[in-house]
């Protein structure tokens, strides 16, 4: 077998293609893989498919990859077709996608590596730039994005992550059936979330049974905006209403702790810890003796200890109105201790009472959200960050869209969608 015919099959190349030439520089280390069209061959215009007559041709060269360490070039004079309607249109080529300067085998082993390992990791091994490989990721999720089937979550979650420097977001909506990444939006203001509804049809936004999210107003606003039905689909998830009592329980402990410090009292130094964990994730010996001790105390931390673990025990209800009635209880309970952080989370809680009982009876949360948010922390690692926003939102796609990122010039090999391999 000849070298030609040797890349023409290796690299797919089929009628009316034929390799002509395959030239091998020993001092550059190059291999150039010369490619032509058959002189009668009919090509179509891009833009209709309409069968075209020949304008001219442009010579255009394709990275391709090595050969045993050379690196591989596919060269060829590709035509243009004049199409009465669209004008003079260049012809695809079945190794590569339209404007771009890699061979579509090229760009899958890209991004093969890029789900292991950094940008710049996969620049150097590859022998590109930075800016290269950039937009081999960025045509990767625009490709996948517009292959994507409409989306049309029944169940939904809406967080905010953080982008680079504090107290700059970006809101991230989550598939909680399929777990991927539907929409990245830039802040975390009611647009943001209001964009993601706008583009879903009227008809998928009615089936929308569950949206999950933290206690934000912005998203609340956009939900109630798009979603029929709001109020009964908004679902506050149990750990941020979790970490609430637990933040007002720290604060109460903190107070308490000062004023005894004060009289040289060090009963609560060294105990912030027992009255976070979870009694279950406690190891007995430290129940029965150490925290027995305080949380049996008259100290105003037990007390606010208590209420938070009264309202951790409100989660189990299957109708809704057991589940108000049990959740205005201990709200009562909460204003009545006289304990300010306790009473303004108690305020907070009734506030958004109809989301609390909406998750208590669906057993919906928006854990799924938050293991995205972690992965989202392990991809700003795998980057040292992000410079801008937008590569931000393209790092998020990429690695936790679910999205068919191959170009379909990649041959059968490469056509499958792929899990990220790093997770
Ligand atoms: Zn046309």
């Amino acid at each position: 077998m000849q070298g030609r015919d040797i890349y023409a099959q290796i690299m797919g190349i089929r009628r009316p293609w034929t390799v002509v030439d395959v030239r091998t520089d020993a001092e550059r280390k190059e291999v150039v893989v010369e490619v032509a069209a058959a002189f009668d061959a009919e090509f179509a215009c891009i833009a209709c498919g309409k069968v075209c007559p020949r304008y001219d041709a442009r010579p255009r060269r394709w990275r391709h990859l090595d050969t045993c360490q050379y690196k591989t070039i596919v060269a060829a004079d590709v035509p243009r077709v004049e199409c009465k309607e669209h004008g003079v249109q260049q012809v695809l080529v079945p190794w590569a996608e339209t404007g771009s300067r890699f061979t579509g085998l090229f760009e899958a082993v890209a991004i093969d590596w890029l789900k292991e390992a950094s940008l710049s990791a996969v620049a150097r091994r590859m022998g590109l730039t930075w800016h290269e490989v950039d937009g081999i990721m960025e045509r990767a999720v625009l490709r996948g994005l517009a292959s994507r089937k409409r989306v049309a979550p029944r169940r939904m979650g809406v967080d905010e992550t953080s982008f680079q420097k504090r107290h700059e977001y970006v809101t991230v909506v989550t598939n909680l059936e399929g777990t991927e990444v539907l929409y990245v939006a830039d802040d975390r203001s009611k647009e943001s979330l209001a964009a993601f509804f706008r583009q879903l049809r009227p008809a998928d936004r009615r089936k929308i049974a569950v949206v999950a999210m933290d206690m934000h107003q912005p998203y609340i606003a956009a939900t109630r905006d798009a979603v029929p039905d709001a109020d009964t689909k908004i679902v506050f998830d149990k750990f941020h209403v979790a970490k609430h009592l637990g933040d007002a329980v720290d604060k109460v402990r903190r107070q308490e702790h000062r004023e005894l410090m004060a009289d040289d009292d060090w009963t609560l130094k060294g105990s912030k810890y027992l009255w976070l964990q979870r009694p279950e994730h406690m190891d007995a010996n430290t129940w029965d003796s150490e925290f027995m001790l305080l949380r049996e105390s008259s100290l105003r931390t037990a007390r606010a200890w208590a209420l938070k673990e009264a309202a951790g025990s409100l989660w189990r209800y299957a109708s809704r109105a057991w589940a108000t009635k049990a959740w205005r209880k201990w709200t009562a309970w909460a204003r009545r201790s006289k304990l300010d952080p306790m009473k303004k989370a108690a305020a907070t809680v009734r506030n958004h009472l109809g989301g609390i009982v909406n998750a208590v009876v669906t057993g919906a949360t928006n854990a799924a959200s938050e293991s995205i948010n972690s992965k989202i922390q392990k991809v700003k690692r795998l980057a040292c960050g992000f410079r801008n926003r937008e590569r931000f939102r393209n790092a998020i796609y990429f690695h936790l869209g679910g999205l068919n990122l191959y170009p379909a010039t990649a041959g059968g090999t490469h056509t499958k969608p792929r899990s990220a391999l790093f997770f």
